[in-house]
Order: C-alpha cells, then structure tokens, then sequence
C-alpha cells in the first residue's frame, strides 16, 4: 500500500515511524529541516518507555516527489493547513481511494469532503499521544486506541487500512460513526487547550490556580450542554471530572494550542472552541465562556505580527 502522511508533525511523524516498516510511505512536511534531517539520519523515535530508536523514512517537502499513485493520504496538519493538505491529497491519491483525519477538533473531515467529496473522506479518532522534540525527534508520549468510522463506500478498503494499523501496532477499531469520541475529545481540549495558551502554563497549573479552573469548567459545561442538545453521547459519564484527570494526567505537558501560540503559529481554536460557539448557535444556545476563549486566542494570533514589528 503507498501512503502520503501530509503534515509530519508530532502524529505524522509517529504515524511515518510505524508504518514505514510495512508499506510504502511518504511523509510530506513544509518544515524544511525537520525533512532533512529524517533524510540523513532518519527519524528518531523516543517510545513511551524512553527507548530510542532510528527509523528510515522517505521524507520530502515537495508532494510532487511522492507521485500520483498513493493508496492513502493521512492528513496530520495542524487545522489551519488541512484545506492546503487536502488539496495536496487530491493530487496524489488514486481515484477512488481515501484521506483519512485524525486531527482534533470539528470541520476538518468537511473540509476534507469539500476538496475530495463524501465519500472519499474519512474521519479518525486516536488516543495516542506525541510530541516533537526537535527536527527529525519526535516522542511517542502515550499509546490509546485508533478508532476509523467506515464511509459509505470502500467498507473493505477500510478493513486493509486497519489490518496494517494493527501490524503496525496500532491498536485500530472499525464504526460507523465516531460523533460521541469526537465529542468527547473536543469537550476536554474546549476545557484546556485556549486557556492554558492564553495563560501559558502547562495542563495541570489549571487544577491550582483556582479562578483558572472555575474558567476551565465554565468551557466544558458549555461544551456539554451543546453536545447534549445535539444527542450526542458521550463517552464518560462525568465531564467535570474527566477534565480535571486529563489535566493531572498531562500536568507537566505544554497543550498544543500553548506550543502554537510560543512558536507564533495559527492555533485550531476555529475548530475547538470555535466549533462549539458555531454548533451552539446552531441549537440556539449561547455559549458566552467558548466565545471569549475564541476572541483572546484569534487575538493573541492577531498579535504575532503586531508584537514582532515592535520588537524589531
Ligand atoms: P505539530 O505541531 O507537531 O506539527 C504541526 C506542523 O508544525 C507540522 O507541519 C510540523 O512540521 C510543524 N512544526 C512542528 N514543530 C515545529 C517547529 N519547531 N518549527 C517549525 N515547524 C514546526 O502537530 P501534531 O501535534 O502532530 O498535530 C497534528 C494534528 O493531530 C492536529 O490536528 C492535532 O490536534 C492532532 N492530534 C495531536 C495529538 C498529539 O498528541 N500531538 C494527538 C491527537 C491528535
């Protein structure tokens, strides 16, 4: 099977490490020195247990290099790019066969459709966990399940891609729609994500300071309320609670949305809790905490620019 990784970042590239063993892959990234060094040395994987290990992969920045045959785009970019990615996808995959997200967040399957059509879009959860510790490094942070939601069509397509997941080690469950493990990632990064970004503090800072974790329960409770106006299940029975795990689980952990923020790049705070103010207006509910979590991260991103030019 030929498979395009777009977007080797922390989850590309830990996708990349596994499956290059196994299938043809390319992993496809803009980070030019990032590509390089997995050209000349490799990738270094550093698993959950701290053992490292030295994967060759076929890396380029340049999708032309991968050629117009692949079986499989997965599209890892962070959200602002997965229009960019989509389009990328379109050009390499064969016909009739599929890129499939698992991305964070809500819109981005769409987006995908919008660019390749329904039924070539397919929308992925995963409960791994990683993180980029350099060009070429990246840190396996913790395994979970891989969940895939089978499209209407390619049913048997989708099976080969989750036999070769499992190979790979990847523990992979087919359904036919994911809407509740969607949700339920988005219910605890709609509690954590912006907030630690706007603060800057890493996840379980957010248990301390008090007035932070009133705003933290604040966002899920909006969160939930949507969710369940939309008979959405979830897959845990007390959001509060889960929130408050996750972020003692992940205590010491720099949230994705405070690393974009440090490296001044665009957040997905459009599909976080931009999603949940746009799916609440939808259900006629207000959603007033989200809203302004969306207003100060769109605002911090409005700042680069403004901040570097004053810098100077
Ligand atoms: P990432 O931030 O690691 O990478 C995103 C992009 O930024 C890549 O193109 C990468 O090359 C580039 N980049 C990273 N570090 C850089 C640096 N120092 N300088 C310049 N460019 C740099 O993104 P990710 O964590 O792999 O996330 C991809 C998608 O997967 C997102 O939608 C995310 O929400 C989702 N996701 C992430 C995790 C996770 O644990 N990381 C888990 C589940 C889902």
């Amino acid at each position: 099977m030929k498979i395009a990784i777009i977007g080797a970042g922390a989850m590309g590239s830990l996708w990349g490490a596994k499956l290059s063993p196994l299938a043809d892959v390319w992993l496809v990234d803009r980070w030019a020195e990032h590509v390089t060094t997995m050209q000349q040395k490799g990738l270094r994987v550093i698993g959950p247990d701290g053992e490292a290990q030295i994967v060759r992969v076929q890396a380029t920045t340049r999708p032309e290099d991968v050629g117009r045959d692949v079986d499989l785009a997965i599209i890892f970019v962070k959200s602002p790019g997965t229009r960019w990615a989509s389009q990328i996808a379109k050009t390499l995959l064969k016909p009739d066969r599929v890129a499939l997200t698992m991305q964070n967040g809500l819109g981005n399957v769409e987006t995908i459709a919008g660019v390749l059509g329904a039924d070539r879009a397919v929308q992925g959860v995963t409960f791994h966990g990683a993180t980029l510790v350099g060009p070429g490094r990246v840190r396996h942070a913790g395994a979970g399940a891989t969940h895939l939601a089978i499209p209407a069509q390619n049913p048997g397509r989708l099976a080969e891609i989750k036999n070769l997941f499992e190979q790979a080690g990847f523990e992979t469950h087919l359904s036919t729609h994911l809407d509740g493990l969607v949700w339920g990632k988005l219910v605890i990064n709609a509690g954590i994500n912006a907030l630690t970004a706007i603060l800057r503090i890493p996840n379980g800072l957010l248990l301390e300071i008090d007035s932070a974790g009133q705003v933290m329960v604040a966002a899920v409770a909006e969160a939930v309320r949507v969710a369940k106006a939309k008979e959405i299940e979830l897959p845990y029975d007390d959001p509060v609670a889960q929130v408050r795990q996750v972020a003692l689980a992940t205590g010491s952990n720099r949230s994705s949305m405070l690393s974009d923020v440090v490296r001044r790049l665009p957040t997905e705070i459009d599909v976080i809790n931009g999603a949940i103010v746009r799916e609440g207006e939808r259900m006629g509910l207000d959603t007033p905490v989200n809203q302004l979590l969306v207003w100060l991260v769109t605002a911090i991103e409005a700042g680069y620019e403004l901040q570097m030019t004053r810098d100077e």
